[in-house]
């Protein structure tokens, strides 16, 4: 059997100070995988630029001029890291046996590429690396996420803990998940509902190499929220369930307040009439905070925009015939914008 064309998937924002470095010890570790023949010699690196704003573009453009393993997808704007990464996976699909996702940055261990590739060849269509610890997060990342896979194990969303979006899937594996037509794409709850046997892989997770998280807490906020408000209705419920219990509750006190008032005890009552205005007026505002989440999904939803833009994508453009791909010395590449195609 042949060995399997993997395609490492890298979504870059704004990465220039890392890219390099990361760039280099990728190229290394597929040559090594390649000459231990557990990859094809035709396996590729993508790097999928999402809108950055310094040279990230310029860097992998001209890095893949020199390496034909160097390929890149350019998105027309910024849309988020999931949708990056979704972009890239599904660029590379229809080329490569298998793909693994993992962040520009390094922060996870590549050498367990190597175990998800022993793990692919047994069998597995998904292989999740997992972080074993958080020494290196700061005190507050760590105790932030993983207050976050909590949550959304008690909201009921089938994670996988610790597992950030590093990991390996078969070509089937993303081809399913492309059929997942949603536009509010939350790949840690997907892929398990996607199937297939999978297994993990447990790593160390390191610090940033260079630059900056690209990650603050508002996107990380939102990132929480959205995960939750796209993969489970417990917060719905659990608002339903509160207006319940207030209503039982102000039946009981309704009931002691008429009892009060023919016994001739009423008081002035001022203090816990304005807290239960309070009290109501902040479930209130609660639960429509909810309800109107909810409701933006599903204006999203309908709208059915796509994901992703591509402005340019040298991997397709280089498969077919690999050779007249490469650049003549002194040449310069025509930039290549698959929407301007007419087929
Ligand atoms: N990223 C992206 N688009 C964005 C934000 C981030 O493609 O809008 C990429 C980023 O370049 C990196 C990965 O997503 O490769 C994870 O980001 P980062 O390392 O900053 O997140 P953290 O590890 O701090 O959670
Ligand atoms: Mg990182």
């Amino acid at each position: 059997m042949n060995a399997p064309l993997l395609t490492i998937v890298v979504p870059c924002y704004n990465e220039e100070e890392v890219l390099p470095e990361t760039m280099k010890q990728l190229c290394a570790l597929l040559d090594e995988l390649n000459t231990d023949n557990l990859i094809s010699e035709k396996s590729k690196l993508l790097f999928v630029d999402d809108g950055s704003k310094d040279q990230t573009w310029s860097i992998i453009y001209k890095k893949g001029l020199e390496d034909t393993k160097i390929k890149g997808l350019k998105l027309a704007r910024n849309v988020g890291h999931q949708n990056a990464l979704l972009a890239g996976l599904f660029a590379a699909k229809r080329h490569s046996d298998c793909l693994v996702s993992i962040d520009a940055d390094l922060q996870d261990d590549i050498t367990v590429i190597r175990e998800f590739m022993n793990s692919y060849s047994k069998g597995f269509d998904v292989v999740y690396g997992v972080r074993k610890e958080r020494k290196t997060d700061t005190f507050f990342k760590k105790h932030t996420a993983q207050s976050f896979y909590k949550l959304m194990q008690f909201m009921g969303v089938n994670l996988v803990y610790n597992h950030a979006d590093f990991r390996l899937m078969s070509r089937r594996a993303v081809e399913a998940l492309e059929q997942f037509n949603e536009s509010n794409l939350f790949l840690r709850g997907v892929v398990p509902l996607v199937g297939f046997q999978s297994t993990s892989v447990f790593y160390d997770r390191k610090e940033r190499l260079a630059g900056e998280t690209k990650y603050p807490l508002r996107k990380m906020l939102s990132f929480a929220l959205d995960g939750v408000t796209s993969f489970s209705v417990t917060p719905i419920r659990f608002i339903s369930l509160i207006g319940f219990l207030s209503f039982f509750v102000s039946l009981l006190f309704g009931g002691y307040f008429f009892y009060l008032k023919f016994s001739g005890q009423t008081q002035t009552g001022w203090t816990s009439l304005i807290a239960s205005i309070w009290l109501i007026g902040g479930l209130q505002l609660i639960a429509l905070g909810f309800i109107g989440e909810y409701i933006g999904k599903i204006y999203k939803e309908s709208k059915r925009r796509p994901k992703f833009v591509v402005d340019i994508d040298t991997y397709n453009l280089g498969f077919p015939e690999e050779e007249s791909f490469a650049p003549k010395e002194g040449e310069i590449l025509i930039d290549y914008n698959p929407l301007s195609e007419t087929n």
